[in-house]
């Protein structure tokens, strides 16, 4: 893809996400965690597999279709010499609305390569006004963006 990177950090997807989608490895955590919200976005379901610990990656990783990604915000990142933990908060869209996805992940450093472990999640779901900012980010009015 061209344009703006879906972790949203402003920078071009070729310069951002992209390298790691194509096998290049993420320096932190952090970077792991942009990639791999990224690779929801966009159906990147080997990037998925290749980027989860194999002890506990489910046998065929794949984003829920129905799901549209809106958002990420990283609240909170650290990580040591071989583990790491990232917290997030992600928006998105689904045929029941808006919802919140607060999570947060543990990353562990195998063979030089930081891999995603495992996440604690918690989900709430969005009940915008119809006059209030549209969660999707557009900077919209609800009623005039994305009302399901
Ligand atoms: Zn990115
Ligand atoms: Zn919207």
């Amino acid at each position: 893809m061209t344009g703006s990177c879906p972790c949203q950090s402003g920078l071009p997807y070729e310069a951002c996400c992209g390298p790691y989608h194509r096998g290049a490895r993420a320096p932190s955590p952090e970077a792991l965690m942009r990639a791999r919200y990224s690779a929801y976005a966009l159906n990147e379901t080997a990037f998925l597999k290749a980027s989860w610990h194999t002890d506990t990656c489910p046998p065929d990783p794949r984003p829920d279709g129905d799901i549209r990604w809106c958002n990420l915000t990283i609240v909170a990142h650290e990580h040591g010499p071989a583990e790491g933990a990232v917290r997030f908060r992600a928006t998105y869209q689904d045929s029941a609305g808006f919802a919140v996805l607060d999570e947060d992940s543990r990353f562990v450093l195998e063979a030089g390569q930081w891999l995603y472990l495992h996440g604690t999640t918690d989900v709430s779901r969005l009940r915008p006004g119809r006059n209030d900012a549209c969660p999707c980010g557009s900077g919209r009015k609800f009623k005039k963006c994305c009302p399901s």
